[in-house]
C-alpha cells in the first residue's frame, strides 16, 4: 500500500514537473524543426503547441491520433505478444531479463511513437500522458550505455556478458536508432523543459562524434537510413554547440570514404553527395539524407550542398513523383545507366528504389510510407531555405495523398507499401501486403512514422519570418505565436478546405506596425482562380499560381480576409512518357487525388472495365458522407463500363473485340480513404474515352 502511495506521489510529481511548462526561449525555438537562427532559412515554424486545429479533415485526423492512434500503438509496442520494441528497452535497462528480439531498427520505431505521444502532450497537456512519457523516458535513459551508445540489439547481449561489436554490420541500423533518439529528445526538451532525454541524446551525439573522429570509414559504412543527420542538427539547434554542426558536416564528408567497391545506391554511398544530380536508390534512405543535408545547408550556407539538393528535387518533381506525392516506385531497381555506368557489370541492384525517369508503375508500386514521409520532411526544409511556394505545393500534395493513406481512418491498420491500383486478378506474389494490416512485425517503421507525422501536421500550416506570417496550408486552425522580438500574432482560419476553397482569415491580435501576410496560391489552381477580399473589399492583383500572394499593411485586430480558391473536380493526365498511365486520367478535387473502389460500382460492373467519358465531359456531384467514422467528400458521376469478355486463365493476348460501353453510376472517394471498407479493388488512374 505504501509503495503504491509512493508510486502515486512520484507520478503526481512527474506530471507536475511536466506541467510546469516548457523552457524559456524565443518563439520558434520550441518548434518541431528550429530554424530561428539558421542563417540560410527564410522562415521558421511556430512552437509545437502554437497552432491548434479547429475541426476539419486534419483536425479530425489529429483527434484520431490523440484518441486512438497513439494509445493503441503504445499498447501494441509495449505488449511482448505483438512487439518486442519496449521489452528490448526494458531488458537493456536491466529491468527484465531475456534476449533481444525483433528487427534491429525497432528502437528507432519505438522512439517515433514516443515523439508522437510527446507532440500530442504538447497540445493536450494531459497529466496521465505526461507521466507515461516521463516513465518511458526514464527507462530509455537507463538503457543507454555510459559512453552514449544506445542500440538494444547490442546492449542486451552485452549485459549478458556476450561480446558484441558495434558498427559491424550496416543492417544493424545503429545510426538510425540514435538519430531518432536525438529528434525525439529535441522535441521532448522543447515541449517539457526536461533535459533527461536531451542529455541522453547529447551523449549519443558525442559518441558519434568520437566514432567519426576515430573510425570515420566504419561510421560511413554503417550510416544506414540516415535519420541522424536531422537528429544531430536538432541537437545542434537545441544546444547551440557548434561541435554538432561540424559533426553533421563531417557525416556528409565521410560518405566519400566508402570504397567504390562497397558503395551502392542501397545506402546512397555510390558517389559523394555533391556529385548527385538524380534521385536514385533506396527511397527512404535517399529522402532522409536529402532532408538532413538541407538542415546542414540551412546552417552553414554551403552552396555546393544546395546545388545537388535543387537538382535532385527537380529530378523527382519532373520525372519520378507519383500523382499522390509518393516516391520510391520499385520493389527492385538498379543504379541508373549512364556515364560512367554504361556497362552491365557496374549496374547494381537496389531494393525499394527510385525508378528510372518516368518509371511509375501502379499495381506494383512500392512507395513505402516512410519514403513519402521523408520526402515531406525534406520538402518543408527546402521551403524553409528557399521560400519557394512550389515546395509548399508539393508538401500539401504529399501530406494529403501520400501520408494520410498510411493509416486507416479508424487509426489501427497500416500500409507499408502504397499501390495506386489493386486488382484481385493480379495475384503476383509481392513481399508486402497490398491491403491494410494490424501489425507489421518484420518492419514496423511506417506505422509510428505516419502517426507522428499526423500528430505533428499542424506545425506545417503556418510559418513566421520578420513581420511576416506565411500561410502554407489552408485548414481550419488558429495560430497564436510570437515573432523573435516577442510581439504576438493571433490568426484564426475558418474553412472547409480541402473540400471547399472558401477561406476566412481573421486577425485576433496583431502588432501596430506593418505586417506581411504571405498566402500560398496553389500551383494547381487556374490563373485567376484565387481571389482576396479584405473586410469585404476585393484586392486587385495578379495572384499567380505557384507563388505566395503578399499583402503588406498595418492590420487591425478583427481584420477579416476572405480568400476564394475556385476549384471543382477536374481530370488530370500524366506525361505520356509514363507508360503505365498512358491514355488514362485521374480525378482531382482541390489538393486531393481521388480513386474508385470496387464496392462503389453497380452490381456486375468490373473495375477493370471502367472508363471515364471525355465527350461529353464527365460531370461530378460532390457530396459529404462518412467512411469508417471520418467525414469525406465523395464524387458521384456517370462512367462508361464495357462488358468485355472475361480473360481466361493463361490468356495473355487476344484479338480485340469491341464491347459497346454503357453508362453506369459510380462513386470516387479520396485516395487517402481507400481500403477502409474491406479488401476492395481500387484504381487511381482510369482509362479515358
Ligand atoms: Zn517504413
Amino acid at each position: 500500500m505504501r509503495r503504491r502511495l509512493r508510486l502515486a506521489r512520484t507520478l503526481v510529481m512527474l506530471a507536475g514537473a511536466v506541467l510546469a511548462g516548457a523552457p524559456a526561449g524565443r518563439a520558434g525555438e520550441r518548434a518541431l524543426v528550429d530554424t530561428t537562427r539558421s542563417p540560410k532559412a527564410v522562415l521558421y515554424m511556430p512552437d509545437l503547441a502554437d497552432v491548434r486545429w479547429q475541426g476539419g479533415l486534419l483536425g479530425e485526423r489529429f483527434a484520431v491520433a490523440r484518441d486512438t492512434m497513439v494509445p493503441h500503438m503504445g499498447e501494441l509496442m509495449r505488449n511482448p505478444a505483438t512487439s518486442p520494441a519496449w521489452t528490448n528497452f526494458r531488458i537493456a535497462a536491466g529491468l527484465e531479463s531475456g534476449r533481444f528480439r525483433g528487427p534491429p531498427f525497432n528502437d528507432g520505431d519505438f522512439l517515433k511513437w514516443l515523439e508522437a505521444a510527446i507532440q500530442i502532450f504538447a497540445v493536450t497537456r494531459e497529466a496521465k500522458l505526461g507521466a507515461e512519457i516521463e516513465e518511458t523516458v526514464a527507462v530509455i535513459v537507463r538503457a543507454q550505455r555510459e559512453d552514449g551508445y544506445l542500440h538494444t540489439q547490442a546492449i542486451v547481449p552485452q549485459r549478458a556478458g556476450e561480446p558484441r561489436r558495434e558498427f559491424a554490420d550496416r543492417e544493424h541500423f545503429e545510426t538510425y536508432n540514435m538519430g531518432h533518439l536525438m529528434t525525439t529528445a529535441a522535441v521532448h526538451h522543447r515541449v517539457t523543459g526536461q533535459r533527461t532525454l536531451l542529455e541522453a541524446a547529447i551523449k549519443a551525439a558525442d559518441y558519434l562524434e568520437r566514432l567519426c573522429r576515430e573510425k570515420p570509414q566504419e561510421l560511413a559504412r554503417n550510416a544506414i537510413c540516415p535519420s541522424h543527420y536531422m537528429g544531430v542538427m536538432e541537437i545542434h539547434r537545441s544546444t547551440r554547440d557548434p561541435r554538432y554542426l561540424r559533426l553533421a558536416e563531417q557525416l556528409i564528408e565521410i560518405r566519400s570514404l566508402v570504397p567504390p567497391a562497397e558503395g551502392s545506391d542501397h545506402n546512397q554511398d555510390r558517389m559523394p553527395f555533391r556529385q548527385m544530380t538524380e534521385a536514385v536508390g533506396h527511397a527512404v534512405r535517399a529522402n532522409y539524407l536529402y532532408a538532413g543535408v538541407t538542415d546542414v545547408y540551412a546552417e552553414n550556407g554551403d552552396a555546393t550542398l544546395l546545388a545537388p539538393l535543387r537538382a535532385i528535387a527537380d529530378n523527382i518533381a519532373t520525372r519520378k513523383l507519383y500523382v499522390t506525392g509518393m516516391t520510391g516506385a520499385l520493389y527492385d531497381g538498379a543504379s541508373p545507366d549512364g556515364v560512367p555506368h554504361t556497362q552491365h557489370k557496374f549496374i547494381r541492384p537496389v531494393h525499394q528504389a527510385y525508378g528510372r525517369s518516368y518509371q511509375l508503375p501502379n499495381l506494383t508500386a512500392y512507395n513505402e510510407t516512410c519514403a513519402t514521409i521523408g520526402y515531406g520532411m525534406w520538402l518543408w526544409r527546402m521551403l524553409a531555405v528557399t521560400g519557394d511556394a512550389r515546395f509548399a505545393d508539393q508538401f500539401e500534395q504529399t501530406l494529403y495523398n501520400g501520408v494520410l493513406p498510411g493509416i486507416s481512418l479508424e487509426g489501427k491498420h497500416y500500409l507499408y507499401t502504397n499501390a495506386l491500383r489493386k486488382l484481385h486478378a493480379f495475384d503476383v506474389p509481392l513481399r508486402w501486403s497490398r491491403a491494410r494490416v494490424a501489425n507489421i512485425p518484420a518492419s514496423f517503421c511506417c506505422p509510428p512514422n505516419v502517426v507522428r507525422t499526423i500528430a505533428e501536421a499542424h506545425n506545417y500550416v503556418y510559418a513566421l519570418s520578420a513581420d511576416t506570417v506565411w500561410v502554407n496550408l489552408y485548414a481550419a486552425s488558429t495560430l497564436d505565436s510570437r515573432w523573435l522580438d516577442g510581439t504576438r500574432v493571433v490568426l484564426r482560419q475558418e474553412t472547409d478546405y480541402p473540400w471547399d476553397g472558401g477561406v476566412k482569415l481573421v486577425f485576433d491580435d496583431v502588432p501596430g506596425r506593418d505586417v506581411t501576410l504571405k498566402l500560398r496560391v496553389p500551383g494547381w489552381l487556374k490563373r485567376g482562380a484565387f481571389g482576396v477580399r479584405i473586410n469585404g473589399e476585393p484586392v486587385a492583383g495578379d495572384f499567380a499560381p505557384g507563388t505566395y500572394a503578399e499583402l503588406r499593411r498595418r492590420w487591425r485586430k478583427g481584420d477579416r480576409l476572405q480568400l476564394d480558391l475556385a476549384f471543382r473536380p477536374v481530370l488530370w493526365e500524366a506525361n505520356p512518357l509514363i507508360e503505365e498511365t498512358l491514355a488514362q486520367v485521374v480525378i482531382r478535387h482541390g489538393p486531393l487525388v481521388y480513386c474508385v473502389e470496387s464496392n462503389d460500382l453497380p452490381a456486375g460492373v468490373r473495375l477493370a472495365d471502367l472508363a471515364l467519358s471525355l465527350r461529353p465531359p464527365t460531370a461530378f456531384r460532390v457530396q459529404r458522407e462518412r467512411i469508417a467514422g471520418a467525414t469525406v467528400a465523395t464524387l458521384t458521376f456517370d462512367a462508361l463500363a464495357a462488358a468485355t469478355r472475361t480473360w481466361a486463365p493463361g490468356e495473355l493476348y487476344r484479338e480485340h473485340e469491341p464491347a459497346p460501353p454503357r453508362s453506369v453510376p459510380v462513386k470516387a472517394v479520396p485516395y487517402f480513404a481507400w481500403g477502409n471498407r474491406g479488401d476492395t479493388e481500387m484504381t487511381v488512374w482510369l482509362p479515358a474515352r
